[in-house]
């Protein structure tokens, strides 16, 4: 992709800092997954190398002896994963990854290239415990602890990560999330905010018909929230490089990432802002990001609030000054 488009790409993310979303786009009427998306999120030069272009894994398969327990099995690879980083190689990295979930696989692929463009240190991964669910799932509790810029901000998660045995050997297959769904969408949690997720299932398919019935387009299939317990989590699996939590995230072929803990009367308004964006970057992934948030604003968010929305002060002229890789909108409770 031309690095024009890449800028414009970056532009059109979007975070919230108080209630609202980050946004941000994927395709709707085409197959996102199918198809190689840059990396969104960065200035970085995509890799030049088609994402599906998977390198053989050289991960464990064998049964038996120690070597194969559940916990050798991911120790390796998580050292794996820390070598590739370090060596910043991308294929290597990605050969960790369940190339099968498209989706993920995307995200996978634009946080690399993130962590590539930040500034880490001493980043350590530690397995604190694993099992094996059955023949073909190992569930393990990792800590994850790497210092930020150069100020060295200290950034530590503690999560449940799944882990599947495929063809090519065991991969990673993103953060043991449950899930559910809804006629329009399927929504992934980390096992802590369930009741969050119920909550969700409800208030996205307000959303749902809201964006339809204003925007009069709709996603061609179902969308994925991928709901997080906490606000660091949300940003490790995002933009690493943000300095400050946010409550929302998505980008061009991904999931939309969302801090679960929130009021429930805030869901449906944040949900239609970040469907919105997806179906409308869906149509045009290069639109500037003044027009990607009016358009999302307009008919994603008025329609729950009501009124003129400048006149309401949404948002502030100081929220167009940050970076386009950073623009906040800062959205009346
Ligand atoms: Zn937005």
């Amino acid at each position: 992709m031309p690095a024009s488009y890449k800028i414009a790409t970056a532009a059109m993310m979007i975070l919230t800092l108080t209630g609202c979303a980050v946004a941000v786009l994927s395709p709707t009427p085409m197959p996102p997954t199918v198809t190689p998306v840059p990396p969104t999120g960065t200035p970085t030069p995509v890799a030049a190398s088609s994402p599906t272009a998977v390198s053989q894994p050289s991960l464990p398969t064998k049964e038996k002896g120690d070597a194969d327990s559940a916990e050798a099995i991911v120790k390796e690879l998580v050292a794996t994963k820390l070598e590739a980083m370090k060596a910043k190689d991308i294929q290597r990295y990605l050969a960790l990854i369940n190339e099968t979930d498209k989706e993920y696989y995307t995200e996978q692929r634009n946080w690399f290239l993130i962590y590539q463009d930040a500034v880490t240190s001493d980043f350590t991964i530690e397995v604190i415990k694993a099992e094996k669910i059955n023949d073909t799932t190992i569930v393990a509790s990792l800590y994850q602890h790497y210092l930020y810029g150069p100020e060295k901000a200290d950034r530590r998660v503690t999560y449940e990560e799944r882990f599947i045995k495929t063809p090519n050997g065991w991969k990673d297959a993103d953060l043991n999330f449950k899930a559910k769904e809804t006629p329009h969408f399927v929504v992934k949690y980390q096992g802590e905010v369930e009741a969050n997720a119920v909550q969700v299932c409800e208030e996205a398919e307000k959303a749902y018909v809201s964006v339809v019935k204003e925007l009069g387009l709709e996603p061609h299939d179902k969308t994925t929230l991928k709901l997080f317990a906490d606000q660091e989590m949300l940003r490790q699996n995002t933009d690493i490089r943000v300095a400050y939590l946010f409550n929302g995230w998505a980008e061009d072929g991904e999931s939309i990432k969302m801090y679960a803990r929130r009021e429930r009367a805030t869901i449906a308004p944040l949900t239609a802002h970040e469907l919105t964006h997806k179906i409308t970057l869906g149509i045009s992934d290069s639109l500037n990001s003044w027009l990607a948030e009016g358009l999302v604003i307009y008919f994603g968010s008025r329609p729950f609030r009501g009124g003129n929305v400048l006149l309401e002060l949404w948002t502030t002229i100081t929220s167009w000054r940050r970076p386009p890789s950073s623009i906040a909108l800062w959205l009346a409770p």
